[in-house]
């Protein structure tokens, strides 16, 4: 990302310069005058750096060794597939907390293979907040618990971890290393990296070994879990690059200070925006206030008809990437780990400045 420009696309996002840098020198050599796209993913140097990378995730996030972790293709997707091919037993039930469109998605996926169970669906509310979980409908003995931790799409967080006497399934594609976690709350955490930890092409699944031990061992070899994991996610060829960028990013974090201080810089990033948002009559978000996404802020103008200029005179002040998703309008200024509170501060001073200008 060059100085003058902030990028607030919400996947595939920002890049750390220092990262970008570092990338620039693994392209030009990596081991022994090789280009890091040119290694194999058996190699010793790329062996090495993969295990490197994961005890620097580990420690990242304290991963203890009940997790195995693993680093896949297909992207956070090609887990709502393997996630109920893999844990879903002869007529049982899996229960799914639909609060947006990615846990919409997953559990649309998954009933076309199982019984799918809707917990509570914030369809009704247009995904601006969850049900009480009170008044959710939980099945007994579900094969597991499935929940998005952030709605990158509609901005909607649930901060706290859930609970659940089924094991836990969590998709934290968007959010995950923006604050500490206990890891120990769920069975199965997923991420692809595009949104905070590095580039498509890899995704990372932190899961309890005893869920893996009980996985469905009828499934082909590539799509069984515990395969991956006996194979150190080597069954095939790794996505060797994607893999590398992951690695630096992780390192780059706990440079910042670790998930702690990230942590204290999205709570203080995003709060600056909502902060200003919510005292403008010219800009609202709809999200629920303790389900606002630190992550990803949707935001309307209150005249539609202004969205495009809007777009266009950001751009040319160098704030890429703020429209909203296509299903959902408006704008969304996704902030991950890797926006300095710079991006906050110049985003806001345009949008004050373009709101006088059409008060
Ligand atoms: C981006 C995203 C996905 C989809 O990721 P792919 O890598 O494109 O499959 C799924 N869930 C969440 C929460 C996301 O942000």
């Amino acid at each position: 990302m060059s100085k003058n420009i902030f990028n607030f696309s919400a996947g595939p996002a920002l890049i750390p310069n220092s990262v970008i840098e570092k990338i620039h020198h693994g392209l030009d050599d990596f081991d022994r005058g090789m280009s890091v796209i040119e290694v194999s993913h058996r190699s010793q140097a790329f062996k090495e750096y993969a295990h490197s990378s994961e005890s620097s995730l580990r420690q990242l996030l304290n991963i203890n060794d009940e997790y195995s972790v693993l680093f896949l293709q297909g992207g956070a997707t090609h887990q709502f597939a393997l996630i109920p091919m893999n844990f879903s037993r002869n007529d049982g039930v899996l229960d799914y907390l639909v609060t947006g469109a990615w846990s919409r998605k997953a559990s649309a996926y998954a009933s076309k293979i199982a019984n799918v169970n809707i917990v509570a669906d914030s369809t009704s509310n247009n995904f601006t907040n969850v049900t009480d979980s009170n008044l959710w409908n939980l099945t007994d003995g579900a094969d597991y618990f499935f929940y998005c931790a952030n709605e990158t799409v509609h901005g909607l967080e649930i901060h706290e971890p859930i609970e659940s006497d089924s094991p836990v399934i969590c998709d934290m594609s968007s959010t995950i290393a923006s604050r500490p976690i206990d890891i120990n709350k769920y069975d199965l955490i997923f991420a692809g990296a595009q949104k905070n930890l590095g580039i498509a092409g890899v995704t990372i699944v932190i899961a309890k070994k005893t869920l893996l031990s009980e996985v469905n061992h009828e499934l082909l070899p590539m799509l069984d879990y515990s395969v991956h994991a006996d194979e150190a996610s080597m069954l095939n060829t790794s996505p060797v690059f994607a893999w590398y960028v992951s690695g630096l990013i992780f390192d780059w974090i706990r440079e910042q200070g670790g998930v702690e201080r990230m942590s204290q810089l999205n709570q203080e990033k995003s709060s600056l925006l909502y902060n200003y948002i919510d005292q403008s009559n010219f800009y609202s978000n709809p999200i629920a206030h303790r389900y606002r996404s630190w992550m990803n802020i949707p935001f309307i103008l209150n005249r539609e008809d202004l969205d495009d200029e809007f777009l266009r005179s950001a751009e040319d002040e160098g704030l890429l990437n703020l429209k909203g998703h296509r299903t959902v309008g408006g704008m969304r200024a996704s902030v991950y780990n890797a926006m300095p509170i710079e991006g906050i501060k110049k985003l806001i001073a345009f949008m004050d400045e373009f709101s006088k200008l059409h008060e």
